[in-house]
């Protein structure tokens, strides 16, 4: 019997934008994203796009998609370099790095004191973001740290200013300084926000007071083509690689190594299930190497080392994706959005996901998914079983999860809603 799919829409904040404004034809044939993107017009203005880093993370294969499909009326700026330079160029994008080793090395929970020392050393990439402003009709900021230098420089460039806010502001993630210059930016020098999750705009709204209906959410988009592109040879030969037992039933977990991504989680709901075996895929991308060298003790040290693979960062998600039984995320903190959820549901697998954040706009609790306590070992442990003994339910939830990713977070509704926001931003 065919499984019902659910196509209730979720809620999204923005009408899609008139076809008369995209120009699918000229997307760029090396694009990974080309298949479903879509890209600017003439009509539709230049851009010039600032990321923190160097290194790929959710915000950052956010703006490769956007970037990629506009890469002839725009340039990107990189505040530190990386791998994500290169994916950028693979594209046909203009890079620019303008990197500065203090201003890089000011942490997350900065202290007055620690970011006065970087002053000159932030003043001149004010400085370079605003020079290179004025020659594009909108600055489009895409992460904190990019957000800070190029709103400082708007009395220097007079350019509008769109921040794509991908982090949700509150003291779990942010310290005290950094969420006053968020604020005190938001209202003096950004002309338009867009939030990549309710939550993420709910946090915003608290912190800056600003009205909800002047910031649109958009969702990120992923590729679900990518993910059909996979067959089961590829599949078989991944498995043959990570050295598995034939029939392993094989949970994943990806994304970087992080104490908030909660990887340790995982690894504890592992001692309650022998038999299963646990992908980790992803690397300490920030610093966090004591954290991922614990994670290989409390592995030995629970007696799960022999069913837990360390993969490291791998590019190619969808066969790693497809590889699993299951996609687990295990965030202790709310996740903002949440990419690797969707991916996991574009690959036509059921995902156990922490409920808070972000997150609860995307599953749905035993519809498309399975929500869990976040933190909770013990009900990750549950849910895991449950899923592994019960296929038909396992079945069940992916088709649905699929169906959801295909109809409500595909790249042309995130390019379609994107590209209409730096419309009004440049208006
Ligand atoms: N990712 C990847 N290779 C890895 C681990 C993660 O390409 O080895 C990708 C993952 O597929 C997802 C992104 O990194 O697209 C992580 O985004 P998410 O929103 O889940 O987390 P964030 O990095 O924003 O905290």
């Amino acid at each position: 019997m065919r499984p019902t799919i659910d196509a209730t829409p979720l809620a999204h904040s923005l009408p899609l934008v008139q076809p008369a404004l995209i120009d699918p034809s000229a997307a760029p044939a090396s694009s990974a994203s080309a298949a479903s993107s879509a890209t600017l017009s003439p009509t539709i203005p230049s851009v010039l796009f600032v990321d923190q880093s160097g290194q790929l993370g959710g915000a950052e294969f956010a703006l490769l998609q956007l970037a990629g499909s506009c890469i002839a009326r725009s340039e990107v700026v990189l505040l530190s370099d990386g791998p994500f330079r290169a994916r950028l160029e693979t594209l046909g994008a203009r890079v620019q790095v303008l990197n500065d080793a203090r201003v890089s090395g000011i942490v997350r929970q900065a202290s007055g004191s620690n970011c006065l020392r970087v002053v000159p050393g932030i003043l001149r990439q004010v400085r370079a973001i605003a020079a290179r402003a004025r020659k594009f009709d909108v600055l489009f900021l895409n992460t904190q740290k990019a957000l800070v230098l190029g709103a400082l420089g708007k009395p220097l460039h007079r350019k509008p200013v769109i921040w794509y806010q991908h982090d949700i502001l509150t003291r779990e993630h942010f310290g005290r300084v950094q969420l006053s210059v968020i604020k005190w930016l938001v209202r003096l020098a950004v002309d338009h926000v867009v939030a990549n999750s309710q939550a993420s705009k709910r946090s915003l709204i608290a912190l800056t007071g600003i009205a909800a209906d002047s910031v649109p959410v958009i969702y990120n988009g992923v590729d679900a083509d990518a993910f059909k592109r996979i067959d089961d040879s590829d599949i078989a030969t991944l498995r043959r690689r990570l050295g598995l037992p034939e029939h392993a039933w094989l949970a994943g977990l990806f994304g970087r190594l992080a104490p908030w991504k909660g990887q340790h989680i995982a690894l504890e709901a592992m001692a309650r299930l022998p038999g299963v075996h646990l992908v980790l895929v992803g690397a300490p991308l920030f610093g966090e190497d004591a954290y991922a060298q614990r994670l290989h003790e409390q592995a030995e040290a629970l007696g799960v080392a022999d069913r837990v693979r360390f993969a490291g960062f791998q590019d190619d998600v969808p066969v790693w994706m497809k590889a699993m039984d299951v996609i687990l995320h295990t965030s202790t903190e709310p996740e903002p959005f949440g990419r690797v959820i969707v991916e996991g549901m574009a690959a036509a697998r059921p995902v156990i996901a922490a409920a808070a954040g972000g997150v609860t706009e995307i599953v749905r609790h035993r519809r498309n998914g399975w929500l869990v306590k976040p933190g909770d070992v013990a009900a990750l442990a549950d849910a895991i079983g449950a899923l592994r003994d019960d296929p038909a339910l396992a079945q069940r939830l992916a088709n649905q999860a699929l169906a959801d990713a295909q109809t409500e977070f595909s790249v042309d509704q995130y390019l379609q809603r994107m590209m209409q926001a730096i419309g009004r931003a440049a208006r």
